[in-house]
């Protein structure tokens, strides 16, 4: 029997607000513990929250860029729960009334576009964080964290595998990343993501039991969570078991995902309204002028890069994936214009290599890159016009990276500008073929296999400065004789 998923993901998203939703506390990561709190985040008796404003437009513009219905009133609940973290003993967060439900985000997965529906966006406070420290055996907790602004972004269960749910996940990243909402670091889990599993028999309509895996802290973590998951589930069924409701822990360092408690449901909350606080209401000029500062949106950008520069699809993906990277790109081609495919292989190969090896996008923005996007066009001019060889090109990336300095500037100071002139290499082609008779002979008797021997002898004794258009027409006249 062959089976198929059914994933839902449910993705937590630490707004880039500089104050938390409900007080003035900082938000800023990484602060001395509980240095960033008050009586409203720490739930002292008789505080009261006041709605951070921002929270809200953030809220919009995440809805709108994923064209959801936006609520002109939504509602606070509050969602109990005991735990360390939570001072107040319960979190507020949205429940029955969201600020935007049905919305979509449209993913691309080898070539293959997809619709993915969203159930709803809201917005709820962060909590605490307790540090389990072994050493001295003690629990800790530290609430800079509590109340610091989410949105939880919730999909339809319309995901099938494990590489849509990470394209999902990569899309939705990018977006929020493209509206400056969230930072997108897993690492630091500024974006969380929980996962609701189910498999049924392929062709059977109705859903199977679902499990919900916690803890999946990287892109890795959630497709293989999901590949695990989706076997386990299988096999379960296949040999006449039974799926249990439950919770799972994602285990990265055995790879597997294990029991963490039966599965809560939503009475478990007693969710009810907030009285707190007043019923939130969005008028319709707001809406507007939020959408009016929206920026082009990756899918939107993806399809301009293919149209106007004429990029292949895999290109304009990897490009617009951050939106600082399709910046880069873009100032590099107003360089030289004349050849944006070229920019888009060095931008793909060489620039994005060196940020993924020294992990520079980890945040929101790539502060150092490895050369400014000019320098970089004008050294994709320099290969085009002729001054210097693709090879030696690299040789010359690696010294701007290093120094700072434009390529010509490098080129010059190092005589790295390329051999065009037909003189001086026929002297050296000359010297080469009266080196190497014997292959000289065989050449010329038919072994025309041998020419790329030649160009390298020669490349080497120019050391790779030789046009190898020029070599490679001068080497067949030469041997031709
Ligand atoms: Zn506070």
């Amino acid at each position: 029997m062959e089976y198929e998923a059914i994933i839902r993901l449910e993705v937590h998203a630490q707004l880039l607000t500089e104050s938390k939703i409900f007080c003035g506390c900082s938000t800023t990561f990484g602060a001395p513990p509980n240095s960033n709190t008050c009586p409203v985040c720490t739930g002292l008796p008789g505080v009261l929250p006041v709605l951070n404003h921002r929270v809200v437009e953030f809220a919009l513009r995440a809805a709108l860029a994923t064209h959801c219905q936006i609520a002109r009133t939504s509602r606070w609940a509050r969602k109990n729960y005991f735990y360390p973290d939570l001072p107040k003993g319960y979190q507020i967060s949205m429940y029955e009334s969201p600020i935007a439900q049905q919305g979509y985000l449209d993913l691309t997965l080898n070539g293959q576009s997809k619709r993915v529906r969203l159930t709803r966006i809201h917005m709820e406070e962060d909590a605490g964080k307790n540090i389990h420290d072994t050493s001295s055996d003690a629990s800790l907790v530290d609430f800079n964290r509590a109340g610091v602004p989410l949105l939880e972004i919730v999909s339809e269960p319309d995901l099938r595998t494990a590489e849509e749910a990470g394209a999902y996940l990569r899309s939705l990243r990018a977006l929020l990343q493209y509206l400056e909402v969230c930072d997108g670091n897993m690492e630091e889990g500024s974006l969380r993501c929980d996962a609701n599993i189910s498999v049924r028999p392929r062709g059977r309509t109705e859903f199977g039991t679902k499990t919900e895996i916690k803890n999946l802290n990287s892109f890795r973590a959630v497709e293989k969570a999901l590949h695990y998951e989706i076997t386990r589930q299988s096999e379960t069924l296949a040999s006449g078991g039974r799926i249990v409701q439950e919770t799972r822990l994602w285990d990265a360092d055995r790879e597997v995902t294990r029991p963490m408690r039966s599965k809560e449901f939503a009475h478990d909350y007693r969710y009810f309204p907030d009285p707190d606080l007043l019923p939130l209401s969005v008028e319709d000029d707001w809406v507007q002028a939020v959408k009016a500062t929206l920026p082009e949106l990756p899918a939107e950008r993806r399809d301009r890069l293919m149209r106007q520069y004429g990029l292949p699809a895999y290109d304009a993906e990897v490009l617009t994936a951050r939106k600082d990277v399709a910046d880069y790109y873009e100032a590099a081609v107003r360089t030289y214009p004349a050849d944006p495919k070229a920019i888009s292989n060095w931008v793909m190969d060489s620039v994005l290599r060196v940020v993924k090896d020294a992990k520079l996008d980890a945040g929101l923005r790539i502060t150092t890159w490895p050369c400014p996007p000019e320098h970089l066009g004008t050294l994709v001019r320099l290969i085009g016009e002729g001054t210097i060889s693709g090879k030696i090109a690299k040789t010359v990336f690696d010294a701007m990276r290093t120094s700072g300095k434009a390529p010509d500037t490098l080129i010059a100071e190092q005589g790295l500008s390329q051999v065009s002139d037909a003189g001086a290499l026929e002297a050296q082609i000359a010297q080469v073929l009266a080196a190497h008779p014997d292959k000289v002979a065989e050449y010329r008797a038919g072994r025309e296999r041998l020419l790329p021997f030649f160009v390298g002898q020669v490349m080497k004794a120019t050391q790779s400065k030789a046009n190898p258009q020029l070599l490679n027409e001068l080497l067949k006249k030469k041997l031709a004789e």
